[in-house]
């Protein structure tokens, strides 16, 4: 048997009842990693001497016959913005290469006790701020379905690890669709978690009032599983909510007839893919057939969320980057003769073209003068949006949408228009800037083979009944998992 074929709930299971060992388990994924990751391209750090302690001491934890967690042997993938104690977390920046993380993330924390083992740190794009990875400083990421094509992002790494079987999860972070973006573009589950489910401690922040952490997974038994173990209050972050996973999760198990499907008309526009808009309708389709009621509902600010993000997202991340000057962290100029120098020198070689961009932007709408104009109408424009959300959900229970406008694109196709990137998330953001859940599911693949992502929005804690609606799919029409790993 290839255990890299195995799920994690899968994995958890041999290797607590003793049919499969934990340094087995990883080994089968860190040979996987040592064939395909020379294409892919998934890793910044692999961590082959560290997961295999870790798998060992699971194994020796079970021979002595105490309890194993509920991910015990469970190998993980983790973005490059979380910190894991001990190891370099670069958040593909040149600005922090080398800096080791010096605490374990919260999440990291509640993975650890369960047993999970961490298989190594993957690539994004720098600071979590693009759409195909390629604003990596060090290397791109190929989609392990066709490797001229991007894996999505920002975190591209995530979701091509869990797709090409190197990892059996991932996490990673969604700012404006940096899960469920890469999730649809590799054919893999990406879980958006509402704001405040799961603690953001230790994961470095690009824009705070819309960072979430989630799972990657290749079901959405995985993705519950996932969540379950991560999720929960967390006194040290401070936008941490008191509900617990559990209460998120309500609902995962039940029917779908009768549940309420709305399809907001703003999401079906012209110029979005045919394929796309083919196969997202074939799986609402799916979840009638199995009894769900589909309604048309309107989402009208949809429009402007993109430009909202634009202001919301930068003006945050610009105070947030301001702490990488050259003193605390990574790379600091030598050559810099006084403080101001060494501030200038060490961002202006630090960091990469979008990253300056996006403070840029940020400072300028956050100055004296344009606050107003710029943030406060944005913060202005975002509560209209998440009106729209909670109208909708009087008339629907979740909503289904394409996750994204296109499949993967190709390397290049649109890295010199920062518009058209940006456009690559017209659908995620909204779910951001109201703090809701929402999550991507495969639903089907294009005639070119590659994966189609269906996102599923739900108010705020209905974990339990977007996984509900996702698994009845997954059930109904079953998505090929990826065997030859790239081509
Ligand atoms: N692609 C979006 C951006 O570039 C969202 C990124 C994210 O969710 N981290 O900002």
């Amino acid at each position: 048997m290839d255990l890299t074929e195995l799920t994690a709930v899968e994995i958890a299971a041999k290797v607590a009842g003793g049919q499969a060992g934990a340094v087995e388990v990883v080994k089968a994924h860190l040979a996987r990693v040592k064939t395909l990751e020379p294409k892919i391209k998934a890793f910044v750090t692999v961590l082959e001497d560290s997961a295999l302690r870790a798998a060992q001491a699971v194994d020796s934890k079970r021979a002595r016959k105490e309890k194993l967690g509920r991910l015990a042997g469970v190998p993980i993938a983790l973005k490059d913005n979380i910190l894991l104690e001990g190891v370099e977390t670069t958040c593909s920046s040149k600005i922090l290469k080398g800096y080791r993380a010096a605490y374990d993330a919260t999440v990291v924390e509640r993975l650890k006790r369960e047993d999970a083992v961490f298989i190594g740190k993957t690539n994004l794009d720098e600071f979590a701020m693009g759409s195909s990875t390629e604003n990596s400083a060090f290397f791109k990421t190929a989609n392990p379905w066709d490797t001229n094509c991007v894996p999505g992002g920002s975190s591209g790494g995530s979701a091509a690890a869990v797709a090409a079987r190197m990892a059996a999860l991932a996490f990673g972070s969604d700012t404006g669709g940096s899960i469920r973006q890469p999730a649809s573009f590799c054919g893999v589950v990406g879980l958006k978690p509402t704001y405040g489910l799961v603690s953001r401690y230790g994961l470095i922040a690009f824009a705070s009032s819309l960072d979430q952490i989630g799972p990657f997974a290749r079901t959405t038994a995985d993705a519950a599983l996932a969540l379950s173990v991560v999720g929960g209050h967390d006194p040290r972050d401070t936008t941490s909510s008191q509900k617990s996973p559990d209460e998120a999760l309500e609902g995962l198990e039940g029917q779908i007839k009768g549940l309420r499907i709305g399809l907001p008309k703003e999401y079906f526009i012209p110029g979005m893919d045919a394929e796309v808009e083919a196969s997202v309708r074939a799986a609402v389709d799916e979840l009638k057939k199995l009894g769900a009621v589909v309604k048309d509902v309107s989402l009208p600010h949809s429009s402007y969320a993109v430009g909202t993000y634009y202001i919301v997202a930068p003006s945050e991340a610009s105070s947030n980057l301001a702490r990488f000057d050259g003193i605390r962290y990574g790379l600091s100029a030598p050559e810099a003769r006084s403080l101001e120098e060494v501030y200038e020198a060490t961002r202006g070689a630090g960091f990469g073209p979008e990253v300056k961009r996006r403070i840029m932007l940020g400072t300028y709408a956050l100055s004296s003068g344009y606050y107003d104009a710029y943030y406060g109408k944005a913060q202005r424009v975002r509560t209209l949006i998440a009106r729209d959300f909670d109208e909708a959900f009087k008339a629907v229970d979740v909503l289904a949408t394409p996750t994204s406008p296109t499949a993967a694109f190709r390397f290049g196709a649109k890295t010199s228009d920062p518009l058209a990137m940006y456009l690559s998330d017209v659908f995620t953001i909204p779910s951001n800037l109201a703090g809701n859940a929402s999550m991507s599911l495969p639903c089907g693949l294009t005639k070119r083979g590659l994966p189609i992502g269906l996102q599923l929005i739900g108010p705020a804690f209905s974990e339990g009944l977007l996984l509900r609606a996702a698994g009845a799919l997954e059930k109904a029409k079953p998505f090929p998992i990826l065997n030859a790993g790239c081509s």
